[in-house]
């Protein structure tokens, strides 16, 4: 058995020593719909939702599981993960419009951002959105704007940045003082954003938001965060009588990409946060708030496997080896983006030993274009078909069309059955939105 912890569940290989994700050959649907592919699981998504649920449930009755959608954006999960009782965040118009699309009630949108543009406020207002997380003064007044041309009441949150860092790749933290993100809590910066947002005769503020960083390992970062969160609530209420209705503590629970990974359950990170704030919030004796969580990698994370063709293997001797695949950093830029770690295998040698180290690249004109240095995996001839598991987060999502690259298909296997959900993109879509100076 080559496949491991880090594959969705119900993973095995079959008779033929192919790789088979919830009875889906993926030699089999490689050849149907060719590669790059990626595969989502389905019931791995679910399931992810499900612990989230049920894990904060035996907390708290009063708690909302965000999904953050930027880590896959697409219809068909949106729609999965509101059936399994989600709600959603959004980072942009274009991914309101992407919840709204897969039917989405505007009321259950959160919307986040450092930079939201008039245009992307008017258009979620319009649809009625739930929760705005206001970012910066500049966006209060601009908002506070906005809501009062329309005559209406928008309720908000403000994003706070706890000045602390979490144990995780310096680009992936986001909530250390020197952030683009939030109201930071040196100066007064915080509890003053708190006064003037109450203050406001458009805007409704129910709460506080912080999102301190992703893929984190150590939930002592979370515990601390919480600390400083209820510190600022205590001085708001003592000075404004602000009352938090709704704490919001963002996403970030890591994910296993290798073998080696340990990251904490969602049980022992749904007691840290839930009853982090509870203890906070009755030390000071004030009312516990709605807790309210965005995970994004942790739901699609592990539920994802890229598939892709084995092209040119250059040997160096005494050197490495490489082995090229058809795709890479315009499918999934994060071993360069963030030098992450991935394991992979052969799909169709997956009852082979895996005894032949190769370094995995992609097709692009980049030299850092390597999807993984020193793979451990089964001897490598073209025409093989290599799988990256855990794609399933902010792969697709960040993928682009370097090189003349079209997009890759996506589908959601489910029981025997593998549904396109996004479809491949074609080199007529390549120029579809070109204009010839002929023209
Ligand atoms: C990205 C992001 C999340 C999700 O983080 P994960 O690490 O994917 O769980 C949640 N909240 C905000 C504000 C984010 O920007």
């Amino acid at each position: 058995m080559t496949h491991t912890l880090v594959y969705p569940i119900a993973t095995s290989h079959n008779a033929a020593g192919h790789l088979e994700i919830d009875g889906c050959d993926v030699v089999e649907l490689v050849s149907q719909l060719g590669t790059p592919l990626v595969m989502y699981h389905e019931g791995s998504i679910r399931d992810q939702c499900r612990r989230y649920m049920q894990a904060f449930s035996e907390h708290t009755d009063d708690f909302e599981i965000i999904y953050a959608s930027k880590a896959f954006s697409s219809v068909a999960v949106n729609e999965l993960v509101l059936e399994e009782g989600l709600s959603v965040d959004v980072s942009s118009g274009g991914e309101y419009h992407i919840a709204k699309a897969a039917g989405f009630p505007a009321k259950r949108i959160f919307f986040h951002g450092n930079n939201k543009t008039p245009d992307e406020l008017r258009y979620a207002l319009t649809g009625g959105v739930g929760f705005v997380v206001v970012d910066s003064f500049q966006e209060l007044d601009l908002l506070e704007e906005l809501v009062a041309v329309r005559g209406e009441q928008q309720r908000i949150l403000l994003r706070i940045t706890p000045g602390i860092e979490a144990h995780t790749h310096s680009y992936i933290q986001t909530g250390q003082v020197d952030s683009k993100f939030g109201f930071g809590l040196g100066d007064g910066v915080a509890v003053e954003a708190i006064r003037r947002a109450l203050a406001m005769r458009h805007l409704m503020l129910v709460g506080l938001h912080a999102h301190i960083g992703s893929q984190i390992f150590q939930l002592e970062a979370f515990r601390r965060a919480i600390e400083i969160l209820v510190r600022l609530i205590g001085e708001a209420n003592a000075r404004f009588d602000f009352n938090c209705r709704y704490l919001n503590i963002g996403g970030g629970l890591g994910i296993r990409y290798v073998d080696e990974d340990m990251p904490s359950s969602i049980g022992e990170y749904a007691a840290v946060k839930v009853e982090g704030v509870r203890n906070e919030m009755s030390a000071l004796h004030l009312p516990m708030p709605r807790v309210l969580i965005e995970p994004g990698r942790s739901i699609v994370g592990k539920a994802g496997v890229t598939a892709y063709t084995v092209g040119t293997i250059k040997e160096i001797p005494g050197v490495r080896t490489y082995m090229s695949v058809d795709g890479g950093m315009s499918d999934n830029i994060r071993p360069m983006l963030y030098d992450a770690q991935y394991q992979g295998m052969l799909a169709n040698k997956a009852d082979q030993p895996a005894d032949t180290t190769v370094t995995v690249v992609g097709k692009h004109c980049e030299s850092t274009d390597v999807l993984i240095k020193d793979a451990r995996i089964a001897k490598p001839e073209p025409g093989d078909v290599f799988v990256m598991p855990a794609t399933g987060a902010y792969c697709y999502a960040m993928a682009s069309n370097y090189n003349g690259s079209p997009r890759p298909a996506v589908v959601l296997i489910n029981g025997g059955r593998a549904r396109v959900i996004i479809e491949r993109e074609s080199y007529g879509d390549l120029v579809a939105k070109h204009r010839s100076m002929r023209d």
